[in-house]
């Protein structure tokens, strides 16, 4: 497969023709990168693939070859119903005819959609694949269709991480419609599975698209977790470090977001949380809390963040570590889109890799998922740039080291470890294989809890040789140790620690070992945070930041009388220029960023009256 990034020559009647609707349609002045390259391959009647990052605009690579097909509607598969729903609404609001079928809807519902779309009055339209492939046969040939669309097309691959049976069968569209253009888009795939997109839809010599995956304003950062109390502290640091802005703090279980959402609130933070076993008005409502920037942290679990949007998302933490890369690049890549600096700290530790096993276990994949999962816990445990080895698992080429990761910034100092080693290895030869990580710890450091007793492992000699380090420096140690191949761990036999040849040699003195010290999560001070405070105050124009309320408060009153969500209406990043360009006409609200024809017609008059009525103070 051939990449093709580059531009080609943006002249003649298609460009200019695509460069007024996407200013008239949506109100944006040029295209992002590679978009437009995708958009004339796909309207010159090429398949296509597109692999873009979470937040590259996809969407636009299919919306705008349908909007410049003179006839026929684009048919878009995805696999969320609240996805598709968010993006009819989006293109209706802008003045795009577009609608979904779907299970949701009532029967008389999506057959008035599909009369429409044969008559001719719909660009695009949404369905999951599964009525797709149900009622495709039934479709009449001579309904007219510009494209099909493939979203999350890493769907249809046994390498990628979220692989659904029913894609494998869009092999048919290319079947039934061979001269019609398939583009299929995802954020996440490795070279296996881009490949694998090719060959199971029956792409025909694709345009192929590879975006960057890099996003150097993103610090990188892992740490063992150092416990829920410091955890806490480290996300409340955040919160004071970017007072004017809001993060998300990622958890394994529904639980675990509730408790850490009400330790959060304890301290005075503004915070919500985010699952799916809240009710859907309860997750509107955090939804809009949070695109509104009425709350300052999510505490979410990974149900969170499909289609969210939201520009200025200054941090993510990860309470434990996600199954693999592809969901935490995805999860962590909702930061910093404005470009602005933002981070991401992951938090990670040997019973997330257990509990995680367990879900591969089940999964029915069980050698995809597992390997995935050890590239994942490699990327956390590792002392070599973070962002190389994301970026080399997305298959891009790096040679230099990013400079603005954890391990960049402060490269890990070496020390002689070879006796920490053996305390640790003797600790496991005595206590019989019979011990896992935990446990070990607690041995070494003299923990007198009750299993530690019954055991009679107070008794050995090596019993509180280790209590001169703290519980995380070991647990870092030990890590360190099984990455590199002095113990095994028996995920079999209840994830006891099982010392290899390597191991015995070193405890032997035969061999020496070398270990990076230990680096602890450093949680925000005091005094940054009033630094921040002092800064963000200085960096607001105390105006704009009030006119900016003032919109945002008009937005959520013209949502509610029209029953949108508030994105609909304007994103953030559209009130932010309206508030700095302060249009009083409506030539000048149509300059201002997403602000396109229809939305200024709709919506114009109700903004520019809040504009010119609104008095500092
Ligand atoms: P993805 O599907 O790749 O995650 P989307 O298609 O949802 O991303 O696009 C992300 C955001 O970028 C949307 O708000 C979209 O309207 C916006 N966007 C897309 N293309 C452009 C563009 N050319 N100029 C400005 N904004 C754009
Ligand atoms: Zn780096």
């Amino acid at each position: 497969m051939k990449s093709e990034n580059g531009p080609s020559a943006p002249a003649g009647t298609l460009y200019e023709q695509a460069l007024a609707l996407l200013r008239r349609f949506y109100g944006y002045r040029a295209f992002r990168p590679g978009q437009w390259g995708v958009i004339e391959a796909v309207a010159s009647g090429r398949d296509a693939v597109v692999l873009m990052p979470t937040g590259g605009g996809k969407s636009m690579c299919y919306q705008m070859p349908a909007l410049l097909a003179r006839e026929g509607c684009a048919v878009v598969v995805s696999p969320l119903i609240a996805l598709m729903n968010d993006q009819v609404q989006a293109l209706q609001a802008n003045g795009i005819p577009a609608a979904a079928v779907h299970s949701n809807n009532s029967d008389t519902y999506n057959r008035e959609v599909m009369e429409g779309v044969f008559a001719g009055k719909i660009k695009l339209l949404y369905i999951s694949p599964e009525r797709l492939l149900a009622d495709m046969e039934r479709w009449n040939p001579s309904m007219p269709i510009s494209l099909f669309a493939i979203d999350e097309a890493h769907c249809i691959s046994q390498w990628g991480h979220d692989f659904r049976p029913v894609y494998t069968s869009l092999a048919v569209i290319k079947q039934r419609y061979p001269r019609t253009p398939v583009v299929a888009l995802t954020a996440t795939a490795d070279r296996l599975t881009r490949d694998d997109i090719v060959g199971r839809l029956g792409l025909r010599d694709p345009f192929c698209h590879l975006g960057s995956f890099d996003r150097p304003n993103l610090t990188l950062r892992a740490f063992p977790n150092p416990g829920s109390a410091k955890r806490v502290a480290y996300i409340a640091g955040m919160v004071k470090k970017y007072p004017r802005d809001s993060g998300l703090a990622y958890c394994l279980s529904r639980k675990a977001a509730e408790s850490l959402d009400a330790k959060l609130r304890a301290k005075g933070i503004r915070s919500c949380c985010y699952h799916a076993g809240l009710s859907a008005e309860a997750r509107e409502e955090a939804h809009r809390a949070f695109l509104h920037g009425s709350v300052q942290v999510v505490c979410a679990t990974v149900a969170f963040g499909m289609g969210v949007d939201k520009s200025n998302i200054r941090w993510v933490v990860h309470n434990n570590m996600p199954a693999n890369i592809e969901s935490y690049y995805q999860e962590i890549g909702r930061a910093g889109r404005d470009g602005l600096p933002a981070e991401a700290t992951l938090f990670y530790s040997y019973g997330d890799v257990i509990t995680l096993r367990g879900f591969v276990e089940e999964s029915g994949r069980v050698a995809v998922n597992m390997e995935k999962l050890r590239r994942m816990e490699a990327y956390a445990q590792a002392r070599v740039c973070r962002r190389r080895i994301l970026l080399s698992y997305f298959s891009e080429e790096t040679v230099h080291n990013c400079g603005n990761c954890d391990v960049c910034l402060s490269p890990p100092r070496r020390f002689d470890a070879s006796v920490l080693a053996q305390k640790a290895l003797s600790a496991v030869m005595r206590t019989r294989g019979r011990i896992g990580v935990f446990t070990l710890v607690d041995i070494l450091r003299g923990s007198l809890r009750q299993e530690i007793r019954r055991e009679g492992y107070d008794l050995i000699p090596t019993f509180g040789v280790g209590a001169d380090l703290s519980r995380e420096e070991w647990l870092d140690y030990t890590g360190q140790m099984i990455q590199l191949g002095l113990f095994e761990i028996a995920y079999d036999r209840g994830n006891v620690l099982v010392p290899t040849p390597l191991g015995l040699r070193i405890m032997r003195g035969e061999e020496k070992l070398e270990l990076s010290e230990y680096v602890a999560p450093r949680a925000v001070t005091a005094r940054e945070a009033a630094r921040a405070m002092t800064k963000a105050q200085a960096d607001a124009s105390p105006v704009d930041e009030a006119l900016l309320d003032h919109l945002k408060s008009v937005r959520l009153e013209v949502a509610k009388a029209i029953g949108k969500p508030a994105y609909v209406v304007f994103s953030d990043a559209s009130l932010e220029d309206m508030a700095r360009r302060r249009p009083r006409t409506r030539e000048e609200f149509l300059e201002v960023h997403g602000v396109g024809e229809i939305k200024a017609a709709q919506f114009g008059p109700r903004f520019l009256r809040a504009i010119a009525g609104f008095r500092c103070g």
